[in-house]
This record gives structure tokens, sequence and C-alpha cells, in this order.
């Protein structure tokens, strides 16, 4: 299990190139470079990376694992003095898609392209 190839992307960062690069991690386990399709820049992904990378991949799926007792936990979070309940599924489905990772002196921004978790409220209601 691993996400499925090119399931992650992000923008070539060399000049004003900004071509989508995708990959999976099985792939960046094997080879640890991707070059960008476009213009041929290299990108050298060191074993802290990779790990970080790994890391992230698998806690999106444990989140995905563990949507049943997500669905029904909310957060509370403080809204000029207002408690506003937030449920977990939604700020999941927000926020956990990002990682920000340090390649030499840039910084890339990884996008994880995950489905969403399933909207259950809503299609009980059709
Ligand atoms: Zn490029």
């Amino acid at each position: 299990m691993g996400t499925k190839d090119g399931d992650i992307e992000f923008r070539c960062v060399k000049d004003n190139c900004g071509t989508l690069i995708p990959f999976s991690v099985k792939e960046i386990d094997r080879s640890r470079k991707l070059t960008c399709p476009a213009c041929h820049n290299d990108y050298v992904f060191n074993e802290d990376l990779i790990a970080k990378i790994r890391k992230f991949d698998n806690l999106i799926r444990a989140v995905k694992d563990a949507e049943d007792i997500l669905g029904s936990t909310n957060v509370g979070i403080t809204v000029r003095g207002h408690e506003v309940l937030v449920p977990y599924r939604l700020m999941l489905t927000r926020l956990s898609t990002l990682l920000t990772l340090k390649i030499g002196s840039e910084e890339l921004l990884f996008h994880f392209r995950v489905e969403p978790l399933k909207e259950r409220e809503y299609t009980s209601l059709k």
C-alpha cells in the first residue's frame, strides 16, 4: 500500500518554469531524484526529505482509515470570543494535503492528491 503513481505533486521552482511534477512515494524511494519534464532541472531528495514525505503519506492514509471515528469528532475553535465547533473531517479535508519542505535553498510546496473523506451526512439526507 502507498500512494498511487503521481499522487503527490509540486511546481518546478526553476526560473519561471512552474511545471507540475507528479510523483509517488514508491518512485522517490527508488530513484531519489526527480527531473522536471519541461526544463530538466533535477530535484535530489535526501533521506530526511524522503522520510518526511513517507510519514506524511502514512498520516494521510491513517486519517482515511480512521474516517468512521473522525466523522463524529469536532474541534472547538475560538473565533472572536465565541467557540465554534468544526467537524474534524472538514478540517482534515482542507488542511492535511499540503506539506512544505526545503530542498537546498528552495522551499517546495507538496500537494498530496487524496480523495476527500466521504460526505456521509449529505448522502444520507438525499
Ligand atoms: Zn521546470
